[in-house]
């Protein structure tokens, strides 16, 4: 008999998105006039930029020539996009991070759920509260979760309330963790860290022998002076911490695919005997085993984002994401609702009103404006009392939805 892993029984039944597009095909079913706006899903709508495209067709015309086709590459990446990121990601704010530390992948969702299984099964996990959920259900189904409470709340894993109280400033844990989990700018709360508050973290783990995951996808948002871009701004960074970038949403990669990780080889994990081991060895292994690298015209795609056209492109299409985020912070706060994020990151995250549940938001948006987003307790406990709009839709529709939730949403 075969039997399975159980703990993924442990997981909610349906994935978030998943439960919010049967309820949003339920309701157009039921009202096939009405035209759903949806600034729910955090993908992106804008094309690739010109420069990536002529990479892109360049690279596929070399896979046609004898003298030019490529095999399989680098388990880690080429070096033409890793020696980019090195000179403009990094170099360029004054950190230096070796070739061999850069893992190109085909996803920052993949790489912030697998990096997971280079750590021990005992190690206490911290997320922030509210959480993109791929990390938390990631070490759910390794084993890391415990039992799971009536709160929504895995019993070992140590939740970090991130509200309009604290601020979205995480406190340090009460209690010792080992792997902590931070994105900055954040999903869902579209929040930011000051450096002096990311340094708490980096000196925690630096007192405690712990790692930080760094998840910063939607590091290119940014607007703000003085707003750190990597957790390697922070001074000791090199010794503690992980960080994941993609091209995803800088680049409009969601469906092409590329990403990468840096694992400076001085973040050390110990073995039970308290020897300490290079993590950038273990996910070299792992990857080298597990994972066949990204295809060549993909990192010939990505590394034309770094060329002059592709750095002008990028920016225009940031700078049309973060207008329509604007957009959406300036009407509801115009319309009264207490709202968050939307000035380095694309997600404006508000305050449900009378202290509505986030699904009864959800539903009541929907119903009355046609307008999806995303309740925040789908996020973890602490989102709960939130909902998340999202600045990827087109200047049209987001202009649009602002309208309906001004004159049709019934509070
Ligand atoms: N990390 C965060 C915080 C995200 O919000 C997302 C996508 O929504 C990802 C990672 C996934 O990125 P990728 O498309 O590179 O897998």
């Amino acid at each position: 008999m075969v039997t399975i892993n159980e703990n993924y029984l442990k997981l909610s039944g349906s994935y978030l998105f998943a439960e919010i597009g049967r309820r949003v095909a339920k309701f157009k079913a039921e009202n096939p006039e009405a035209n759903v706006i949806s600034l729910g899903i955090g993908d992106v709508t804008r094309p690739l930029p010109q420069a990536v495209i002529k990479s892109l067709h360049q690279a596929v015309d070399e896979m046609a020539q004898p003298e030019t086709f490529k095999g399989y590459g680098p388990e880690q990446g080429y070096d033409f996009l890793i020696n980019k990121i090195i000179e403009y990601d990094y170099r360029s704010r004054g950190i230096e991070i070796g070739a061999d530390e850069i893992f190109i992948s085909d996803g920052a969702k993949c790489d912030t759920g697998n990096i997971q299984e280079i750590f021990g099964i005992e190690n206490i996990v911290a997320v922030t509260d509210p959480v993109y959920p791929v990390y938390v259900d990631t070490n759910v189904m390794a084993g890391r979760g415990g039992v799971l409470k009536a709160s929504g709340e895995f019993e070992r894993i140590v939740y970090l309330p991130c509200n309009a109280e604290n601020g979205f400033v995480p406190e340090l844990p009460r209690q010792p963790v080992d792997m902590i989990y931070l994105c900055y700018p954040n999903n869902p709360t579209g929040t930011t860290l000051s450096k002096a508050e990311l340094k708490k973290w980096v000196d925690y783990a630096r007192e405690n022998h712990s790692v930080i995951l760094y998840d910063a996808a939607y590091e290119a948002f940014i607007r703000e002076e003085g707003v750190p871009h990597s957790i390697y701004e922070i001074e000791g960074a090199m010794e503690v911490a992980i960080e994941f970038r993609s091209f995803s949403k800088t680049a409009g990669f969601t469906g092409t695919r590329c990403a990468y990780t840096v694992v400076p080889k001085q973040v050390m994990g110990y073995t039970r005997d308290g020897d300490a081991v290079s993590l950038n060895q273990l996910w070299n292994r792992r990857q080298t085993t597990k994972f066949n690298g990204v295809s060549y015209i993909v990192q010939r795609g990505a590394a034309a984002v770094y060329t002059p056209e592709g750095q002008r492109e990028i920016k225009e299409l940031i700078d049309y994401y973060m207008t329509n985020a604007s957009i959406i912070r300036n009407g509801l706060m115009r319309l009264g609702f207490q709202v968050f994020g939307g000035i380095n990151a694309p997600y404006i995250w508000l305050k449900t009103p009378d202290g509505m549940d986030s699904w009864t938001f959800f539903e009541k948006l929907l119903n009355d404006a046609h307008v999806v987003g995303t309740p925040g307790a789908g996020f973890g406990p602490s989102g709960e009392g939130y909902f998340r709009l999202t600045a990827f839709n087109s200047r049209e529709n987001t202009i649009r939805a602002i309208e309906r939730i001004e004159h049709r949403l019934k509070l």
